[in-house]
């Protein structure tokens, strides 16, 4: 599956919001959003007043760029909410939680979400003792999700299970750090994740 390759800081200019695709950095003065909190381009700093369909796209691209989707995919994870019972809005943001990718970075074996996607891409990972190197792969209640014996010697995935020991993961998840591993406990709820997206936007984006 395809993906944005370009300067990631730009997305969140784009969208006036931090989204956390850099790692570390993001937490430093070096953050763009702190340097330049406009949006790029010649244009970048003019008018701001938005449309509420203007409104509801953006928050639609904030919420794909978080998770690193491109629209295909992501309308594809729409029509699968919609088709859900219960709140569309919920059901999309848990869908995307779900990932393989967004798990191993809520875990905290990962610095981002983006890193997350590249290790997963190059086979670190199983999930209850197979390797998946699938980053859309949708991970459910029970499964267990480990750092692959062969790669726990990775100077930078040692590292990070350092940092994720001292990380608390969100409700529906728990990590034992110190054996590479995590596990998926419950379904991620709405107060568990903390993206600052408001999905009924995307929602009403969609249903047009
Ligand atoms: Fe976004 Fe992180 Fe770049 Fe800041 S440093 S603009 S939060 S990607």
């Amino acid at each position: 599956m395809a993906r944005y390759t370009g300067p990631v800081c730009r997305l969140c200019r784009r969208e006036g919001a931090k989204l956390y695709l850099k790692g570390d950095r993001c937490y430093t003065g070096k953050c763009a959003i702190d340097r330049r909190g406009y949006a790029p381009g010649q244009h970048g700093q003019g008018r701001k007043k938005m449309s509420e369909y203007g409104l509801q796209l953006r928050e639609k691209q904030k919420a794909r760029r978080i998770y690193g989707i491109l629209e295909n995919q992501f309308r594809n994870y729409f029509e699968k909410a919609e088709s859900q019972k219960g709140v569309t809005g919920e059901n999309l943001l848990r869908l995307l939680e779900r990932r393989l990718d967004n798990v191993v970075y809520r875990l905290g074996f990962a610095g981002s979400r983006v890193e997350a996607r590249q290790l997963v891409r190059h086979g670190h990972f199983t999930v209850n003792g197979k390797k998946v190197n699938i980053p859309s792969f949708l991970t459910r209640i029970g499964e267990v999700i480990e750092v692959r014996e062969k790669s726990r010697d990775n100077v930078r995935i040692k590292e990070l299970a350092e940092q994720a020991a001292r990380k608390t993961p969100p409700a529906w998840l728990e990590v034992n750090a110190d054996q590479f591993a995590g596990k998926v406990v419950a379904v991620p709820s709405r107060e568990d994740i903390d993206i600052p997206i408001e999905e009924h936007l995307i929602i009403e984006l969609y249903s047009r």
